[in-house]
């Protein structure tokens, strides 16, 4: 028995409206953008299957190809849905190929008689797009749920029977015993709807994993410089100290403070202060490694922590960020300020963080005494004294 293929097209149908309107207010609600893709491919799945209904209409010249790239496009947009949960972005032109090639073959098969148009090229890129989206969902990094790798499954198995429905397409074509019976649009919309369901039962799950990275990411950020705030650059460097010391190795902790900086507002505006302390960030995060910590400290206070750096190269890694912050380029008439830096370091099994953090605001005072744009470095022998002088 062949499945009927126009009643499963008219259910696969009444299944994707009933998802896309869950999907839709699941974006409007949440603007996560897996929600967004998915709103988007299940929006594609049901323009191109309800243009494959006017085969065999006078419309089919132009319904059967646009039902072909359609719904190449939705597996492609279901690609950059996984792509998403990976914080990775689509480029246009990888989104635009498998429907361009699919359209291309599509019109070149006379489209008009031909209900399989196409037909190779859109299995093929059919395959192609579902396999890519189960290789992405596969990748995502554990997160609070492994729903993603359950999904990733679902799609290597569809990718899977698409790899079947070409090979059968090629062996004996669209009108072979096997194809129809196995492969033809009735069994594929049979399987489509198993798919749609699954992976709205992972819906919720996923995008809640999406909204709650970002959020924590947000969290975790100052909101101005996009730099760690205070709380969170403490706790990564407490767990990076206490591992750098049972390893043997030490650190320097480096605090920074602009000189005169309510000068800065109150001649220019807080808008130009604002601007100068997003430069300050920068000049901070192009002079140092990928694996040291810079947080904002307090209003205008910066912290870095810098894993295995000695005092002298922390000392030249400040004077670093004020020879990039004296060439950022200023708005109009603004001058930046120069900057004040107490240095600290630590030796093996030496201070824990609060105490480094102590003596370098020790030093850093000591700079601003001195006459500020300046380093003042405080070894472990001199930071004792220091930090002793700054509570008297
Ligand atoms: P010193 O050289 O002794 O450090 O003097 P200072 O003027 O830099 O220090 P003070 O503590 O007197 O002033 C810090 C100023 O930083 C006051 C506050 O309004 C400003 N500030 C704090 N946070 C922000 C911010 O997010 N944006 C702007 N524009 N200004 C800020
Ligand atoms: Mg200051
Ligand atoms: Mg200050």
């Amino acid at each position: 028995m062949v499945l009927d293929a126009f009643s499963v097209r008219v259910a696969l149908g009444v299944v994707t409206v009933t998802l896309l309107v869950l999907f839709c207010t699941s974006f409007h609600r949440t603007r996560s953008p897996y929600a967004g893709w998915w709103s988007l491919a299940l929006m594609e799945f049901m323009v191109g299957n309800a243009a494959f209904l006017l085969n065999g209409s006078s419309h089919q010249q132009w319904a059967n190809p646009l039902g072909n790239v359609l719904v190449v496009a939705g597996a492609f947009s279901v690609w950059a849905g996984a792509r998403s949960l990976r914080d990775l972005k689509a480029v246009p032109w990888q989104l635009a190929i498998g429907p361009a090639v699919t359209a291309l073959a599509s019109i070149l098969e006379n489209p008009g008689t031909n209900v399989w148009s196409g037909g190779m090229v859109y299995l093929a890129m059919m395959t192609a797009g579902i396999a890519l989206a189960a290789k992405d969902l596969w990748l995502i990094k554990a997160s609070h749920s492994q729903v993603h790798k359950a999904l990733s499954l679902a799609a290597g198995l569809l990718a899977a029977y698409y790899l079947g429905r070409w090979v059968v397409y090629v062996l004996e074509g669209p009108g072979g015993e096997t194809f129809r019976t196995y492969f033809g649009p009735g069994p594929s919309g049979l399987v489509s709807m198993v798919l749609l369901v699954t992976v709205s039962f992972s819906m919720t799950a996923l995008t809640s994993d999406q909204l709650i990275k970002g959020l924590k990411e947000r969290a975790a950020r100052d909101h101005l410089t996009g730099l760690l705030n205070r709380g969170t650059f403490l706790d990564l460097a407490t767990t990076e100290l206490n591992r750098l010391h049972s390893t043997g190795s030490g650190a320097a902790v480096v605090l920074a403070d602009l000189d005169h900086f309510k000068a800065v507002n109150d001649e220019y505006g807080h808008g130009a202060g604002d601007v100068a302390l997003r430069a300050f960030a920068e000049a901070c995060a192009a002079s140092v490694r990928s694996t040291d910590l810079i947080g904002r400290y307090g209003g205008e206070e910066f912290i870095l922590f810098l894993p295995g750096a000695t005092q002298d190269r922390a000392e030249s890694i400040a004077t670093e960020i004020s020879r990039r912050m004296a060439a950022t380029p200023t708005p109009d008439g603004v001058a930046f300020p120069t900057i004040s830096y107490g240095v600290t370091s630590s030796i093996p099994a030496g201070a824990d963080l609060t105490f480094m953090i102590e003596v370098a605001d020790a030093a850093l005072y000591s700079a601003k005494a001195q006459g500020r744009n300046r380093i003042v470095g405080a070894d472990r022998l001199e930071a004792a004294i220091i930090a002793d002088e700054a509570r008297s």
